[in-house]
């Protein structure tokens, strides 16, 4: 019988790898994993679950998230990265043990007129110049201040986030990390954090006291378009499906929805089955190419939802149940984005839910 075989094989032997090149390269710093978006798209308590291990504290953006890894059983600290949005959260982060992000001076009135169960670590994020999220460096001080002399409040951290650190080159990294500097010497704060993936593996003068990575722990790379594998990462997620039909073609004829692609000659076309409604985007229909018994298969026509067309007709021997790898090992995630016209973020993030996720824990092969 025919297998959609339309899966995700997640490798957890490849998230610990590139946990151990964080270690590496960044060896005087604790470590929170970020695991967001579903763990990038990766399965959040799983994925969590092999990080927490190796890693000193986990990263979410979302209240629910940092739920899910509390009902997971999940014990390492959880810090939520956007803060909390009411007062009931609040009281509920306290109970739960959970850190959390301080970026705007309601969250700070907020939590210094609450009457917490338990105090809390809080991580004061100030805006270097990124201008999403942060208070501005002018209060800086006086935030820190109160935030130190609050009973609700345990610990604090020193944050802020880069805007550029994909763009070694870019003035603005210069200038974060000149104003980061000085505010952290200001404040005297003995924690502090400045480093995404990308400064993570490049900017060891960020580093401070705990990096922030989550793309690299996926084994996928910051630097477009250059792959994961340049930083020695490995591919954690190996998206694939199969071949569920295949046709010959005749010279002349076109494939798929609007006839956007025709045959120039006699053309032996696979069906895939995987298509937009699994998350390997419509804006693939052009240039892309997918890998079938290690060879690299032209993406013919446009992405349909639950299916695509490709070029088979070097494979003779490629048919029905045939593998075939979207992305993964031997076709890096990154090299799909170009194509794409998007980043290796959005791409892992947005396979859906009709994707089944496998674990294992060897490497992806
Ligand atoms: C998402 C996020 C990170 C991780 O960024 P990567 O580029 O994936 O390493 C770090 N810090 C904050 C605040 C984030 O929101």
């Amino acid at each position: 019988m025919l297998s959609r075989g339309t899966r995700a094989v997640i490798s957890l032997a490849a998230l610990q790898h590139n946990l151990s090149i964080v270690r590496r390269v960044a060896p005087a710093s604790s470590v929170l994993a970020v695991v967001k978006a579903d763990a990038y798209g990766h399965g959040l308590v799983p994925v969590a679950r092999a990080l927490a291990v190796g890693s000193d504290a986990l990263g979410v953006a979302t209240f629910e998230e940092g739920m899910s890894l509390k009902l997971a059983g999940i014990e390492r600290p959880v810090l939520l990265m956007e803060g909390v949005l009411s007062t009931a959260q609040l009281q509920q982060a306290a109970q739960q043990g959970f850190q959390i992000v301080v970026h705007q001076p309601w969250q700070l009135s907020m939590l210094l007129e609450a009457q917490l169960a338990s105090p809390l670590t809080v991580w004061l994020k100030v805006d270097t110049g990124m201008h999403r999220l942060g208070i501005a460096a002018n209060g800086c001080a006086l935030f820190w201040q109160q935030l130190q002399s609050s009973a609700n409040v345990k610990a604090v951290v020193l944050m802020s986030h880069l805007a550029c650190a994909d763009e070694p080159e870019h003035p603005l990294n210069q200038q974060q990390g000149e104003l980061f500097s000085r505010l952290r010497q200001s404040v005297g704060a003995t924690a502090a954090s400045f480093a995404n993936s990308a400064a993570t593996l490049n900017r060891p003068d960020f580093h401070y006291q705990w990096v922030r990575p989550g793309l690299m722990l996926y084994g996928a790379t910051p630097f477009a378009p250059s792959s994961g594998a340049v930083q020695s990462m490995q591919p954690v997620m190996h998206l694939q499906s199969r071949i569920i039909s295949r046709t010959r073609v005749p010279a002349g004829d076109s494939v798929g929805y609007g006839a956007t692609w025709r045959a120039d000659r006699d053309t032996d076309v696979a069906v895939v089955a995987i298509g937009y409604g699994d998350g390997y985007p419509r804006h693939l229909s052009a240039d892309a190419e997918v890998l079938i018994d290690g060879q690299r298969c032209a993406v013919l026509g446009r992405v349909s939802m639950d299916m695509i067309t490709v070029d088979v007709t070097a494979l003779p021997d490629a048919g029905p149940n045939t593998q075939v790898t979207l992305w993964g090992p031997g076709l890096p995630v990154e090299e799909v984005a170009v194509w794409a016209n998007t980043i290796n973020y959005e791409l892992l993030c947005q396979v859906t839910g009709r994707v089944e996720r496998i674990y294992v824990d060897g490497a992806n092969t």
